[in-house]
């Protein structure tokens, strides 16, 4: 039988620190798996990892593994984490309204200031949207976090989360990538920012673009954006802060695919 993303994922160090060029660990298994990428391209390979190469080498050969496979596994893990959860019961504390279609519960939310439908098994989207299959991953996530703090207006790095020391890499690399995009246009930041509904926020004295987003309820991120000086030689920068709250509602791997989304969404890839 073909070896699947989670089946290479458990056994990849999982610190998400970006050498192999993808921000995740889950992202490169995947990439493995159903691209058929280069497993050597993760310099820190442990033995359990090395142990498959020849396998998945030779099932990338044969073209075994489908994106369709990958998906399937890892909705099936959260349909089963979400299946018991009491959506009626969960709905205030997630910024959510509850409702039933045929008697299947259902919550109503806003994800990126789209309206979404997530039942139990089926995340439907309003017409004429495009959905992303991996999105329901996220959002079983943030319903199967149970959150119900609201946020408390205090601004928490991602480093000063626990255990982040290591994906806190790949957060700075998304930084930079996005300061890098914008650096000479924070007019053009302004303009996708409003497009997003980003509300203006006094956070900072001399950023020249602050905007808070909420691409989840509950899940305000706060963007902070300093233009690039070249005559000073001071290169743009870019900081993304997090309601202290944050890590009530997404764990730390789903907070770095929600910030991607919102990059995603600024940079309009
Ligand atoms: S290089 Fe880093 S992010 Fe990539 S798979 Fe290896 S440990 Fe994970």
């Amino acid at each position: 039988m073909a070896h699947t993303v989670l089946d290479l994922l458990k056994r990849l160090p999982r610190t998400n620190c970006g050498d192999c060029g993808l921000p995740t660990c889950m992202a490169f298994a995947t990439q493995v798996i159903k691209e058929g990428e280069d497993l050597a391209k993760c310099p820190h390979l442990p033995p359990a990892a090395q142990e498959l190469a020849g396998a998945i080498s030779s099932q990338q050969e044969k073209g075994e593994g489908r994106r369709r496979e990958s998906l399937a596994i890892s909705l099936e893990v959260m349909h089963a984490k979400i299946a018991p959860l009491n959506f009626r019961d969960l709905a205030d504390g997630l910024g959510a309204v509850y409702g039933e279609e045929d008697g299947r519960p259902y919550l109503t939310f806003s994800f990126f200031g789209q309206t979404l439908l997530v039942f139990k098994d089926e995340v439907r989207y309003p017409p004429g949207a495009a959905p992303n299959p991996w999105d329901a991953i996220l959002l079983y996530n943030f319903i199967a976090s149970c959150g119900k703090e609201l946020p408390t207006g205090t601004w928490i790095t991602y480093q000063s989360l626990p255990n982040s020391v290591s994906k806190a890499k790949t957060l700075a690399r998304l930084e930079k990538e996005l300061a890098d995009h914008f650096a000479g246009n924070a007019g053009r930041l302004r303009r996708q920012a409003a497009a997003l509904h980003s509300e203006p926020v006094q956070a900072s004295e001399n950023a020249d673009f602050q905007g808070v987003f909420l691409p989840l309820p509950r899940v305000p991120i706060l963007l902070l954006f300093w233009d690039a000086e070249p005559e000073e030689d001071f290169p743009a920068q870019a900081h993304i802060l997090f309601d202290s709250t944050v890590s009530g509602f997404l764990d730390l791997e789903s907070l770095l695919f929600l910030v991607e989304q919102l990059m995603d969404r600024l940079m309009q890839k």
